[in-house]
């Protein structure tokens, strides 16, 4: 093929694995156009899947050849070629081999649209390592080939049998087919194709019923299973992704398998798929596993499952969404929360579960119909999964809280490296999201300056449009069909511009403010705006060069959670558009967002600041900031606020940033005034695998709620019974104190972390270390300040040392020294 023909081929939707195979079989009623057909020419996603293609696809890359992920590779291959001499170690973690699974996938995507001889060349050479260490039967899992006799941990000593639990020897495959059919439909190549199917051909060969059964302990296979079934046409691919959803479920185990030991609910498995509600677990699994239902509704027509899937919807939208679009509460276990329970500083939502949300989202689309799946997914889109990689492109979070107190940055990579490579992948594929159609109607689904070529059976047609969008709300649609002729235009009148913020009652607009209805204009006449499922259909002869306006309004919105949500009481966001603001310290009086106070009524504006973050939106306003004086008493100071796109924030150090900023005084967090401890240095001894914890979070000046509070505390996890701990205060100047309080962390029900079994108190006397001289006693009390009084001394520095409980971790909320 050439190069041209490649790009025809490849335009059907890479994103769903649609092809030529699948022509004329049952599947998504609603068929996306490819993101190859949509060329954005905006100044808001162009630049940034430019240098997703320059900065993140090249370093995601050499980090994968600098943490030895690549040479998983060639050390299996070499195994197989009989090389005796092989360094047989693990790899850190089983699945570590997806990571260059999907940052081929995102080449793949890249080279769909723009040509790069390169990187083509050196994906080739990669494939070919992949290729050398597949087994002659098509079993592909590095972590067992490398050494059968003992692989790292979690995969057990026989293949399949530790998968309900960790091994991810299906989700490798998982990862390792979406790759394969990107780059076939992206290249025209078969070279990892082959590979896939060689995989896949060995799975439908061991599971399915009359043979082994198992459901993956990570999900990913269903969806990508489903994609090779478009590209091939191999019913079996169908079928097998069909079972491993039918036998996730609670059940009896073969001998010598074992399920997760956090629990069915982790990975989903708490239930059979079609009788689930509640999104529970592991998010990301949880997304993945949804995407896979919605492919396999809706190329079998099972209703069972399409039902399930909307029922799942619906309660996570009621109960367990972020504002910025983000799902999974929870750090512990990676996990959705109960409903309502969406704290704000330790929100997890992992960028690789918004990644996941907009699969599932924009499926939930196609298969329905409705716009309000392409409301939530464009929430994700431009808030919580933007928010995932840097405006140079060149380090990511994995959690994306929507409050800090400095203790957040991203990073260039991650011990579990997930995240990136899911960035790398998705950001090509970004216009995909863009359009779609049904039979001979076109649906306009988002909205950014560029053209697209679309493919309707009456003949294509060419849509370029021209907007601001996402800073302003105009956007001219100028339609060019190949000839003159009748067709229907359904344009997404957005969720945000309705009556709420998100489809649900946990999101509200709370201000009073009149916003002018959307209005649609063709060739500057107004047209009705008969909306149904969330879409103005305009059903009229197209003739070349109309043009069609949508025309929505603007304001700063204030948003207000349902109660239910504690960490969100006595606050208020800021939203614009799709665009979810924050507050960033570096444009708020004294690098301080915590203690500001946004009233009720203030009046907010906006503006565009081409020089700030490459050009964003900015609210601007007056709010009141509080701070403590020496005395203790709060002082309210008027001054000037503004917000950012939350997506843009911590391009510029580390600091404070809130989403939920504060209505009244009570709910605001002013800094402490300086005190002995607040201007200390803090240091302790560190666990392995310790790097990372924050111990300045145990003198912020903040009352923990409780001892179980996860905001902000520090603790030596997962050192247990360790009975020689220590960590001290080195003041930034002599001073004089007699009184230490210590607010314990204790996450009793949680977790394995306990008040200690002993502890005492030292101060620096010249070099050495002297126990304090007290009478009181060295309390271990929860949910209290433990305080010792002792004899004054003046010192440069205070320790605590302790020992813990038998089988426990010990850890610390608060510490506070007079
Ligand atoms: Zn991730």
């Amino acid at each position: 093929m050439t190069g041209r023909q490649i790009i025809a081929a490849a335009s059907v939707t890479l994103a769903l694995g649609l092809s030529a195979q699948s022509q004329g079989k049952p599947d998504y009623l609603i068929k996306p156009v490819a993101f190859t057909a949509v060329h954005l020419t905006d100044d808001f996603w162009a630049p940034r899947i430019e240098i997703n293609r320059t900065s993140s696809i090249p370093s995601a890359f050499l980090q994968c050849e600098l943490t030895g992920r690549v040479a998983l590779f060639d050390r299996a291959a070499a195994v197989l070629r009989g090389d005796g001499t092989v360094d047989k170690r693990p790899p850190g973690y089983p699945f570590d081999e997806t990571d260059l699974y999907k940052v081929i996938e995102g080449a793949a995507y890249s080279l769909s649209v723009t040509a790069d001889p390169k990187l083509d060349a050196y994906v080739d050479g990669l494939i070919a390592k992949i290729a050398a260490a597949q087994e002659p039967d098509g079993y592909l899992y590095t972590t067992r080939t490398i050494d059968p006799k003992s692989p790292h941990r979690w995969a057990g000593t026989e293949r399949w049998v530790l998968e309900r639990d960790d091994s991810h020897e299906l989700y490798n495959l998982g990862h390792l087919f979406e790759a394969a059919v990107a780059h076939h439909l992206a290249t025209g190549k078969r070279t990892l194709l082959d590979v896939a199917i060689k995989a896949a051909d060995l799975l439908v060969n061991t599971f399915g019923p009359g043979k082994r059964t198992t459901w993956p302990g990570h999900q990913i296979t269903e969806m990508a299973l489903v994609k090779l079934y478009r590209v091939t046409g191999q019913q079996a691919y169908l079928d097998l992704a069909r079972f491993l959803l039918d036998e996730r479920g609670p059940g009896p185990l073969p001998p010598g398998e074992r399920v997760n030991p956090r629990g069915l609910n982790y990975n989903q498995a708490h239930l059979k798929v079609i009788e689930q509600s509640e999104p529970v677990g592991h998010a990301v699994r949880a997304v993945y596993m949804y995407s896979g239902m919605a492919d396999v509704a809706a190329v079998t027509g099972d209703q069972a499952m399409r039902a399930a899937g909307k029922r799942i919807w619906d309660y996570l939208i009621t109960s367990k969404l972020y504002l910025t679009g983000g799902i999974g509460a929870s750090g512990s276990g990676e996990a959705f929360g109960q409903p309502y329970e969406l704290p704000n500083m330790t929100a997890y939502n992992e960028t690789c579960a918004s990644v996941g949300m907009d699969f599932w989202n924009h499926r939930l689309f196609l298969l329905e119909g409705d716009a309000k799946y392409l409301d939530v997914m464009e929430r994700t889109l431009y808030n919580g999964l933007l928010s995932g990689v840097s405006l140079d492109g060149k380090t990511f979070f994995y959690p994306n809280p929507l409050e800090s107190n400095g203790q957040h940055a991203r990073q260039e990579w991650f011990g579990v490296a997930c995240c990136p490579g899911n960035i790398t992948r998705f950001m090509p594929s970004v216009p995909g999201y863009f359009y779609a159609t049904r039979g001979d109607a076109v649906f306009v689904n988002l909205f950014a300056r560029g053209s697209a070529t679309i493919d309707l059976p009456g003949g294509p047609v060419t849509i370029d449009q021209d907007t601001r969008y996402p800073w302003d709300g105009v956007v001219k649609m100028t339609i060019t069909p190949q000839r003159a002729r009748r067709f229907a235009v359904n344009v997404r009148i957005p969720g945000w511009a309705r009556e709420q913020p998100v489809p649900s009652n946990l999101y509200v607009y709370t201000d009073e403010i009149s916003v002018p209805p959307p209005s649609l204009r063709v060739n500057g006449s107004p047209v009705p705006m008969t909306q149904v499922n969330g879409f103005a259909t305009v059903d009229r002869t197209w003739t070349a060069g109309d043009v069609l306006t949508l025309d929505l309004s603007m304001p700063v919105r204030r948003v207000a959670s349902n109660p239910q949500v504690m960490a969100n009481r006595d606050r208020v966001a800021l939203q614009r558009g799709p665009i979810v603001f924050a507050a960033e310290w570096p444009d708020n009086p004294n690098g301080k967002v915590r203690n500001i106070v946004l009233p009720s009524g203030e009046p907010l504006g906006s503006e565009f600041r081409p020089d700030l973050l490459n050009g964003v939106q900015v609210i601007t306003g007056r709010a009141v900031g509080l701070a403590f004086d020496a005395k203790g008493a709060v002082q309210r100071t008027a001054q000037p606020f503004m917000a950012i796109p939350y997506a843009v924030w911590a391009n510029r150090g580390r600091g404070q940033m809130a989403v939920w900023l504060a209505r009244t005084d009570a709910a605001a967090r002013p800094t402490p005034f300086p005190t002995v401890v607040t201007t200390a240095t803090i240091a302790a001894s560190l666990p392995p695998g310790g790097r990372g914890k924050n111990a300045r979070n145990i003198i912020d000046g903040e009352e923990p709620a409780s001892s179980a509070d996860s905001t902000a505390y520090f603790d030596w996890w997962p050192v247990q019974g360790s009975d020689n701990e220590w960590i001290q205060l080195t003041f930034a100047k002599p001073s004089t104190i007699s009184t230490s309080e210590i607010y314990w962390f204790d996450d009793t029900g949680r977790g394995g972390v306990r008040v200690p079994a002993s502890w005492r108190l030292l101060y620096k006397s010249g070099t050495n270390w002297v126990t304090v001289d007290t009478r009181d006693a060295y309390g271990v009390a929860r949910n209290a300040w433990n305080a010792v009084t002792f004899t004054p001394v003046t010192t440069t520095a205070l320790r605590i040392e302790l020992g813990m409980q038998q089988g426990f971790s010990a850890g610390l909320q608060e510490w506070k020294v007079k």
